[in-house]
C-alpha cells in the first residue's frame, strides 16, 4: 500500500470523513486491522478563506504546492487536495510533486458518465460555480453543467461559508437546497453533483430524487484505488 498524503482541513468538517471513509474503504479492501497510511497537512480554515476572499490565488498556490512537497519528502506517493474550491490550484500542486495527484473533478466526470448522464447540475462555493476551472474539468469528459441562477448560487455559497464548515447543519438550509435541485432538474439536469466536501453532511442521496454525485465519498473512494494500485 502507497503512503497518501491529504492536503486538509479545508474545512476539517469534512477532512474527517475523508479520513474516516478511507480507513474504512483499506479496510474493506485488505481485511483484519488494515488502515491507511496516512499523514494529513490541517490548515487553520481561517486563512485559507481570507486568501479565497482577497483573490490571493498565487498565495495560496505557493501554499499548497509547498505543503505538497513536504507531504512527497515525508514519503506519500499520492496527494489528495480535500477540497473542489482548491482544485482551482490543482495544476500548481501536481505539478510541484512527483506523487500521483488524483484530481477530485476527474473522478466525479468519471462516475458521472459511468451513471450515464450527460447534464449534470454543480453545486459548490461561488469560486466552483463561477470559475472554469471545474465545470471546465466537467466538459472536458463530455458533460454539459449547470449551476444555479442567482440569487440561488449566493444561497448556496452562503450556507456553505456561514454554516456547513462551522458544524452547523440547517433544516431550513437543507430545504433551500432542496428547492434550488428542483429548479436545476427542471432547467434539464438529470444528476447533481455535490461539489462543494460539506454539501453532503447536509443533502444526502437519500434527500434528491436525481442521481446525487458526492465528491468527499467519490474522491475518497478514487484515493483508495490509487494507494493500493499496484
Ligand atoms: N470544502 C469546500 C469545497 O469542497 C469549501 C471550502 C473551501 O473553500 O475549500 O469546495
Amino acid at each position: 500500500m502507497k503512503r497518501l498524503g491529504l492536503l486538509g482541513g479545508m474545512s476539517w468538517e469534512s477532512s474527517v470523513l475523508y479520513e474516516q471513509l478511507i480507513n474504512r474503504g483499506v479496510r474493506d479492501r485488505l481485511g483484519g486491522v488494515h488502515s491507511a497510511d496516512l499523514l494529513v497537512r490541517s490548515y487553520d480554515f481561517a486563512a485559507i478563506e481570507e486568501l479565497q476572499a482577497t483573490g490571493e490565488w498565487e498565495r495560496a498556490g505557493d501554499l499548497l504546492a509547498d505543503d505538497a512537497r513536504m507531504l512527497e519528502a515525508a514519503g506519500c506517493e499520492v496527494i489528495g487536495l480535500c477540497t473542489n474550491t482548491m482544485h482551482l490550484l490543482a495544476d500548481r500542486i501536481e505539478s510541484a510533486v512527483d506523487a500521483r495527484f488524483v484530481h477530485l473533478a476527474d473522478a466525479t466526470a468519471e462516475a458521472v458518465t459511468a451513471a450515464d448522464i450527460g447534464s449534470v447540475a454543480l453545486l459548490g462555493t461561488r469560486y466552483t460555480m463561477e470559475h472554469d476551472f471545474y465545470a471546465g474539468r466537467l466538459r472536458d469528459h463530455g458533460l454539459r453543467v449547470l449551476v444555479p441562477d442567482e440569487p440561488d448560487r449566493t444561497t448556496v455559497h452562503d450556507v456553505i461559508y456561514g454554516e456547513l464548515v462551522q458544524g452547523v447543519v440547517d433544516d431550513g438550509s437543507r430545504r433551500r437546497y432542496l428547492a434550488i435541485i428542483d429548479r436545476l432538474a427542471e432547467r434539464g439536469a438529470e444528476g447533481v453533483i455535490a461539489g462543494c466536501t460539506e454539501i453532503e453532511l447536509l443533502v444526502g442521496p437519500d434527500d434528491v430524487a436525481l442521481p446525487y454525485f458526492p465528491t468527499t465519498q467519490i474522491h475518497a473512494a478514487a484515493l483508495v484505488d490509487a494507494v493500493l494500485a499496484p
